[in-house]
């Protein structure tokens, strides 16, 4: 574990679906108009995000699995990034920012060099 590891990063923890108990858990948040890097840093962070340009509803938390959405504040806590692995792992985030790599290699780069990027942001992803 290097210094960078050990060092506490901004989480938003967005509690278990009231409805289904799933993980799969998000918020929205106020954006800018650069969406996909935004839902792309936060899938990084272990997060799962919808921005939204106007304002954020009030039911400002949302479920994936069922669909489901509730309004609670979600406080900004302060956690390692071993913390935000696991939460990443459990929300499934670190599998919808691959399958979403796969999908933009797909339009833009031969199949050989695909697996081995994949690969390589993985492995920076988890920390390896
Ligand atoms: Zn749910």
């Amino acid at each position: 574990m290097n210094i960078i590891d050990m060092l506490p990063r901004a989480y938003y923890n967005v509690p278990k679906c009231p409805a289904c108990n799933s993980r799969m858990t998000g918020r929205y948040i106020k954006s800018s108009d650069e969406d996909e890097q935004i839902i792309e840093d936060a899938l990084r962070n272990g997060e799962l995000v919808k921005p939204i340009k106007i304002a954020i509803p009030e039911n400002n938390c949302f479920c994936i699995d069922c669909g489901f959405e509730w309004s609670q504040e979600i406080p900004v806590s302060f956690v390692t990034s071993n913390q935000i692995a696991r939460e990443g792992i459990e929300r499934g985030t670190f599998e919808i920012l691959a399958a979403r790599q796969i999908e933009k290699d797909e339009k833009e780069e031969p199949k050989i060099r695909k697996t081995k990027k994949l690969r390589a942001s993985l492995k920076n992803m988890l920390g390896l």
